[in-house]
């Protein structure tokens, strides 16, 4: 009886090990994309000096804001 009970909590053991590591293959926090804002800002690249920056961060005609200094 009491290695009925062993084999239980060991099988409890591995399915928790198992959800934690499928959880961290996903990424973070499967609560992060079911809700809420966009977590990342969306780059783009700039068309004079080829640097990636984030789409805010360019101007109207395009240029980020390296290429103004
Ligand atoms: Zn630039």
């Amino acid at each position: 009886m009491f290695r009925l009970i062993l084999i239980i909590a060991a099988l409890l053991i591995i399915a928790q090990l198992v959800r934690i590591g499928l959880r961290q293959l996903r990424g973070p926090g499967p609560e992060a994309d079911a809700d809420g804002p966009e977590p990342f800002e969306q780059v783009t690249q700039c068309p004079h000096c080829g640097v990636h920056v984030p789409k805010a961060s360019l101007d109207n005609g395009g240029t980020c804001p390296q290429c103004h200094q």
